[in-house]
């Protein structure tokens, strides 16, 4: 089986659709979203639309706060949770939000298959908690996390892909030659972001699950596009265009 693991869309439709077109070059049988499929970008129906369609999807902070109340967000990420909340709540005919609502709403927050785990944030807190690069320093929070998950934990979230290893390591994709082989020892892997990538990457990321090997790969968008869709939409802040630019 071969899967394509895509996160953190934020509703950047010009990455989706183009991540969706490599993915079916790579004929990959299923494919994954770890959530965060709204939020930040300037098409949150058409996104919600394409990923319906995909085999699993799980709920992310983001597509949570959009159907309840943003909470501990910054000030330009909130404005853009309340924006994006009107279009897929409003920004339609009412049969059409009401489909995107319900599919929302039955996000799963976790999603188990033998030894893989599929969260958006982490094992422990599955919605919310953010692993940094530099959390392998913090050993009691890792030792805990790897407690917890049963051999793979496949991730997103902080939008920065890499490997976690039980020997506190974290591998770049660049420092492992894109692809990770997985063994007998535990991994939290996070796959990165298709619509916001944060590593100085602007290209999108995600992977493909192929055991024994867990592949990045990376690719090019027409990242004006999305930019411009932003600068043309008052109530998100330039800077969440400005930002894709640099993958920041
Ligand atoms: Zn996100």
């Amino acid at each position: 089986m071969r899967r394509a693991i895509i996160s953190d869309v934020h509703g950047n439709l010009q990455a989706l659709q183009t991540v969706l077109e490599d993915i079916q070059s790579q004929n990959c049988d299923q494919i994954i979203c770890l959530g965060d499929i709204i939020g930040y970008g300037p098409k949150p129906r058409e996104c919600i639309d394409l990923v319906k369609d995909f085999d699993a999807c799980i709920l992310g902070n983001h597509d949570l706060a959009a159907l309840f109340e943003p909470e501990g967000f910054s000030n330009a990420a909130e404005q853009a949770i309340l924006w994006t909340r009107k279009q897929v709540e409003s920004g339609d005919a009412p049969s059409a939000c009401y489909q995107r609502l319900e599919f929302l709403a039955h996000l799963p927050r976790t999603r188990r298959e033998g030894d893989l785990l599929f969260v958006h944030g982490s094992v422990r807190n599955p919605v919310n908690e953010y692993v940094f690069p530099e959390d392998v320093y913090n050993r009691r929070k890792m030792d805990k996390l790897f407690s917890m998950i049963p051999k793979l934990c496949f991730q997103g979230h902080t939008h920065v892909p890499g490997v976690f290893t039980s020997e506190m390591a974290f591998l770049r994709p660049d420092d492992i030659e894109g692809r990770y082989k997985i063994s007998e020892e535990k991994a939290m892997i996070n796959v990165g972001s298709v619509g916001q990538p944060r590593d100085g990457d602007w290209r999108s990321c995600y992977v493909i699950l192929e055991e024994p090997w867990v592949s990045f790969r990376r690719i090019e968008y027409s990242v004006e596009t999305t930019v411009q869709q932003i600068y043309d939409t008052p109530e998100l802040d330039r800077f969440l265009g400005d930002r894709l630019r640099d993958g920041r």
